[in-house]
């Protein structure tokens, strides 16, 4: 049996009276603000969290589950190798079950443009120290079993790992709320007050809280809440599918990228099957917003996104009608997306997998998923507290690899919030990189 959990998390705050002031208030309850209230707590500093919707309802209960420092763009790299000291940790500190697994990722080249890139990150790896190596196709069969097709190498770093995202947001949404910190769903934060330049409360739904302190940790909609702020920040938001297969042989404890095919085997079998790492985007009107520093990369990458109109831009239009989304709203619409599955990807991986290891001939798909991942034009996300509005912190932008990086985000977020001092550099990751011409081209935007 396919074990299978909601797409949101299963731990529910208590009834509580709602707050007039915190210590820190927190927009979002994904890996991020969940994350973050528990460092938080864990110095102390009582945090509110705040979720428009629900609990790890968006991208952080939606990702494949690949915990990966390999592959990164180099500035991420030093973040995520202290990340995976706490993921090692972690199912002890947070006392659940993550299934966390700390067996590798490989990345195989079937092509000579990609096998060439493989050995360029072997730069980054050395710069940093980090234990990945290529492999020739023998040691790939050693990490990888039973795999058919060609391979012109691999690339493989033994200390990368993987953990259920079903799992991990609601363990630290569940020992945050145990330690002080106070969650709320369905309240969304719509504004932030300040005196002077710095804030003096954080307006919800359900009222005001008095705060000096506010982490904007929104997801796809941080561009929103910012706004509010006056601060511009060029995100947007593309669909992309996920797929899990029943329990099959095993093949590798290794997450695994190759021949089209993202492949990510739990304990117990079953696989979660991503297709061409190719992302959905369904063109709205809002789509114009931030387009001059999407265009150049798009065009790049552009063999990753497969661009849609459909009814989206139908809805979209709709949405901006006088008085259909009232303006109180505005920031908060839409509240709770539930993005649907490239149908197409399902019968493509599965012809994928069955021709790449015939062990797997009996693989079907038993659930497919989709999540809006939130992008910034150079791959990487905004972790900073802004000069602009004293006691703001941000931190969005993942681009589909932030499930990865909650745990040593949420640290950071609770050192900036306590000492004002992250013990990590933070200089690539500051919001005004976009307006400087300090923003550099990315490897990947995904
Ligand atoms: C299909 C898919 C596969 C992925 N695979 C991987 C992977 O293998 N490895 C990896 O490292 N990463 C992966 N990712 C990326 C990863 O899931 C995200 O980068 C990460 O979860 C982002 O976490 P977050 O907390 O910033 O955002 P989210 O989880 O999206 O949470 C943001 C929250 O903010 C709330 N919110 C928004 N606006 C407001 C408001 N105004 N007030 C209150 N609340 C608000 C939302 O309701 C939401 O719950 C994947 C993503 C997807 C979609």
């Amino acid at each position: 049996m396919t074990t299978t959990y909601p797409l949101h998390s299963d731990f529910s705050p208590a009834d509580q009276r709602f707050p007039t002031q915190a210590d820190v208030v927190i927009a979002g309850a994904g890996i991020m603000g969940a994350a973050a209230a528990f460092y938080l707590a864990r110095r102390g500093i009582k945090a509110v969290v705040l979720d428009k919707s629900r609990i790890g309802g968006q991208q952080s209960t939606r990702a494949w589950g690949f915990v990966r420092q390999q592959g990164r763009e180099a500035a991420e790299v030093p973040l995520m190798m202290a990340g995976m000291r706490l993921w090692e940790q972690l199912e002890t500190e947070l006392d659940t079950n993550l299934e966390w697994r700390q067996g590798g990722c490989l990345y195989v080249a079937s092509d000579e443009e990609s096998w060439t890139s493989f050995q360029q990150w072997m730069d980054v790896a050395r710069q940093y120290g980090l234990d990945t190596r290529t492999l020739n196709r023998s040691q790939i069969d050693d990490v990888v079993h039973g795999m058919q097709g060609p391979a012109l190498g691999g690339l493989y770093t033994p200390s990368d790992g993987q953990a259920e995202p079903r799992r991990a947001a609601a363990a630290f949404a569940s020992r945050a709320a145990q330690a002080g910190a106070l969650f709320f769903e369905g309240c969304g934060v719509i504004g932030v007050e300040r005196a002077a330049g710095a804030i003096t409360g954080v307006v919800t739904e359900r009222g005001t809280i008095r705060t000096s302190r506010f982490i904007c940790a929104a997801g796809a909609s941080s561009w929103k809440l910012l706004k509010t702020l006056g601060l511009e920040l060029p995100q947007h938001a593309v669909r992309g599918t996920c797929m899990r297969t029943n329990p099959l042989p095993a093949i590798t404890a290794s997450t695994f990228w190759g021949h089209g095919l993202g492949v990510r085997q739990r304990a117990n079998g079953a696989i979660n099957l991503a297709d061409d790492m190719q992302v959905d985007v369904d063109m709205t009107f809002g789509h114009f917003r931030a387009l001059k520093w999407f265009l150049p990369e798009l065009w790049t990458h552009r063999a990753k996104f497969s661009f849609h109109l459909n009814g989206a831009l139908i809805g979209d239009l709709h949405d901006r009608l006088p008085g259909v989304v009232p303006e109180r709203e505005r920031v908060l619409h839409p509240r709770d997306p539930n993005p649907q599955p490239n149908m197409g990807h399902a019968p493509r991986a599965l012809k994928k997998l069955r021709n790449l290891f015939p062990a797997l001939k009996d693989a079907q798909v038993v659930e497919s998923w989709a999540g809006l991942i939130d992008v910034v034009p150079d791959g990487i996300p905004v972790i900073d507290a802004p000069s602009q509005v004293s006691g703001l912190t941000i931190a969005t932008g993942f681009c589909g690899h932030g499930f990865a990086m909650g745990p040593i985000v949420g640290k950071l977020l609770a050192e900036i919030n306590d000492t004002g001092k992250p013990s990590l550099d933070l200089t690539e990751f500051r919001l005004q990189r976009f307006f400087d011409g300090t923003m550099k081209r990315p490897r990947s935007m995904l």
